[in-house]
This record gives structure tokens, C-alpha cells and sequence, in this order.
């Protein structure tokens, strides 16, 4: 799961990256509302954390750009403490949830979580698809109740195609999910890492069409 972190102020946006980054993302930063507008507009993100306060461009008219763009991300907004006309601003120009400053990490992380769950469709924490149970909160996975050890990647990989489970993931999009806009990954890194997920969650997991992608095989 990709997300992007707008916050011009460098100490929340480090705590805001390290816990993000904790709970499972792939996270990318940026400090200004030109630089959010560009990536937002370009890029693929599941979460977008938007601090409204920004220089130069603001953050309510990035947000109100991208949603004119067509951008669907989920954005969370930070907002400043007690300014609940921008809370108001903010939901009516297309924002998910809010998070008035200071927050507990813990809950933006909560609320990041649900966010991602819920544009996917899919609103409990925990997804079974067979034998197999995916814990997205804890991040954890088991098969048949035995827990199956994953890296970060390969739970990103897991997580990203039980939250998108009623289509065909394209190589592509998963490799954006996976790595963010690093263009070096290959194809092949991709088909390596699947193998080796087939390995340890059984062969009738991750199904493959060729020439589409991949996806999470339903049980009969
Ligand atoms: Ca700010």
C-alpha cells in the first residue's frame, strides 16, 4: 500500500513516514501543495495524509484540484486545532477524514487503516479468502490458523490484492504499489516475489492470467 504524506513541517512529516511506515506502507513525502497537486494528479496512491496548512499553494485547493481531476485517492486531512470551518471546508471539497493537530499517532494510523479497508470495499480488519486469513491491522497471515511468516514487501504485496479482490491486478500497478515510483523494478522482480509467496502460502493463492495479472483465487 502507497501513500503519500503532504506536511510542510519536517518533524510531523518524519513521525508521520516512520509510523506509516510501520503500519505497512510504502510511504513518499512531500513538503509543498505544487509538489502534492503534481504527484497526486500523476501518481497512484491508497492513502493520502494532507496537512491543509501549507505554503504557497494550500492545502484545500490541492485537494479541491485533485478531486476536479479526477484523483480518487482516500486523503485524510490534518487540520489546525479548533478551525472547524476548514474540518467543514476540507469533507465538503472531497476529503475522507479529518485529524485535528496535535493527534495521536496512533489514531491517524487507525484512521489511515480504515480509510484503505473501506475504498477497498472491504471494512473488516481481517480478510479470509480460503484457508488463508489476512490480519491488515496486525499484518499478520495465517494459513489454516498456522501463521506464515512474510516480509514487509510480501505482506504489501498480500495486503494490496485482498483489499482489491474483485479484479485482475496488472504487473504494473502492483509493482507501483510495491517499490512507488522507483521505474527500475522489473516484471520478473514481481513473478520472484510471487513464487516465493506461492511457496509458503500453498499454490492455489495468487492465480495468474497470463497477459493481465494477477489476483487472489476464490475458493469454490
Ligand atoms: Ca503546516
Amino acid at each position: 500500500m502507497r501513500a503519500l504524506v503532504v506536511e510542510d513541517d519536517a518533524r510531523i512529516a518524519a513521525d508521520l513516514s516512520r509510523a506509516l511506515g510501520a503500519a505497512g506502507f510504502l510511504v513518499e513525502g512531500c513538503n509543498n501543495g505544487e509538489d502534492a497537486w503534481f504527484r497526486g494528479g500523476t501518481e497512484n496512491y491508497d492513502l493520502i495524509v494532507l496537512d491543509l496548512g501549507l505554503p504557497g499553494l494550500d492545502g484545500l485547493s490541492v485537494l479541491k484540484r485533485w478531486r476536479g481531476e479526477g484523483c480518487d485517492s482516500p486523503v485524510l486531512i490534518l487540520t489546525a486545532r479548533g478551525a472547524w470551518t476548514e474540518r467543514v471546508e476540507g469533507i465538503d471539497a472531497g476529503a475522507d477524514d479529518y485529524l485535528p493537530k496535535p493527534f495521536r499517532m496512533e489514531e491517524l494510523v487507525a484512521r489511515a487503516r480504515a480509510l484503505v479497508r473501506r475504498s477497498g470495499g472491504r471494512g473488516a480488519a481481517t480478510q479470509s479468502i480460503g484457508t488463508l486469513s489476512i490480519d491488515l491491522n496486525r499484518m499478520t497471515v495465517a494459513r489454516d490458523g498456522v501463521p506464515v511468516h512474510l516480509t514487509p514487501l510480501e505482506f504489501r504485496l498480500i495486503a494490496y490484492l485482498a483489499l482489491n479482490q474483485s479484479r485482475i491486478i496488472a504487473p504494473s500497478e502492483l509493482l507501483e504499489h510495491l517499490y512507488g515510483d522507483d521505474g527500475s523494478r522489473e516484471a520478473n522482480a514481481l513473478e520472484a516475489i510471487v513464487a516465493r509467496m506461492r511457496r509458503k502460502l500453498g499454490a492455489g493463492v495468487i492465480g495468474t492470467r497470463r497477459g493481465f495479472g494477477y489476483f487472489l483465487e476464490q475458493p469454490e
